[in-house]
């Protein structure tokens, strides 16, 4: 958890940054899917941005160079998923690594002979429990619509909360796990049947590897193309609408 001592550093290093109206629009320009905020979602968002920044480190690998608008691009999709949930949700750790396009983590695995193989896995991101977020960046800014490697990731340090990485995250008292147990698993297993025969679906396909690619996936899904994600599996929009506390697709059953 933040300390106060921190939450209040964190605060006052904001304040001190400078960032002219013109650099805020250039760099959401680049984020369409921010349209999607209500009016006074947008100067929240980036203030948060703000504090993200003063609170964490980000380094460029690969001789990469973080240009400011890499910062503010990178804050406000970190932020966008915890806008309503509070910044504290990113407390444990500091450290961001950016790559110049995708990048290979090496890897090894024992098989069950005992054989440990070693291999390169290409990734876009990746993100370790307590340790550091690592993103690729492209200069082509969005890229695809309905993929947002930042939103991703940090859905997966959100999902990480509770331990496990396993599609569940820490849920507000105001939410229930069977809730979300009752509106995810059949989700996934339809995802996953539709991926295996070979569908082409709107959805990333990357979301039937794993619960908890599932969840990454849906989050980025529930931000850039709402519609889509709630067209295809309304009962996850809802529960992921009660999570972030938000309504991007402007479709959230009343409460
Ligand atoms: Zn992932």
């Amino acid at each position: 958890m933040f300390s106060a001592l921190r939450r209040w550093r964190r605060r006052r290093a904001a304040d001190r940054m400078q960032v002219s109206a013109e650099q805020w629009d250039a760099v959401e320009r680049e984020l369409p899917f921010l349209a999607r905020l209500p009016p006074a979602d947008r100067p929240r968002l980036r203030r948060m941005a703000l504090e993200f920044l003063a609170d964490k480190q980000v380094h460029g690998a690969e001789g990469l160079v973080v240009t400011d608008a890499m910062l503010l691009s990178i804050a406000l999709q970190a932020c966008l998923p915890v806008l309503h949930i509070g910044l504290d949700a990113y407390a444990d750790w500091v450290g961001i690594v950016v790559y110049p396009g995708d990048f290979v983590i090496p890897r090894s695995v024992a098989d069950d002979d005992g054989v440990v193989h070693e291999y390169d896995d290409p990734v876009l991101g990746e993100a370790w429990e307590g340790g550091p977020v690592l993103l690729s960046w492209f200069d082509d800014g969005a890229a695809h619509d309905g993929i947002n490697v930042v939103i991703h990731e940090f859905a997966h340090k959100l999902d990480m909360g509770n331990g496990e990485v396993d599609g569940y995250p820490r849920l507000p008292a105001d939410m229930s796990a069977g809730a979300w147990a009752a509106a995810f698993q059949p989700a996934y297993d339809d995802f996953c049947r539709r991926v295996d025969g070979g569908e082409d679906t709107a959805l990333d396909p990357y979301g039937a590897e794993h619960p908890a690619e599932f969840f990454a996936v849906m989050s980025e899904a529930f931000f850039e193309t709402p519609e889509l994600l709630h067209g295809d599996y309304p009962a996850v929009y809802e529960q992921l609408s009660r999570y972030y506390r938000q309504d991007p697709g402007g479709v959230a059953e009343p409460r």
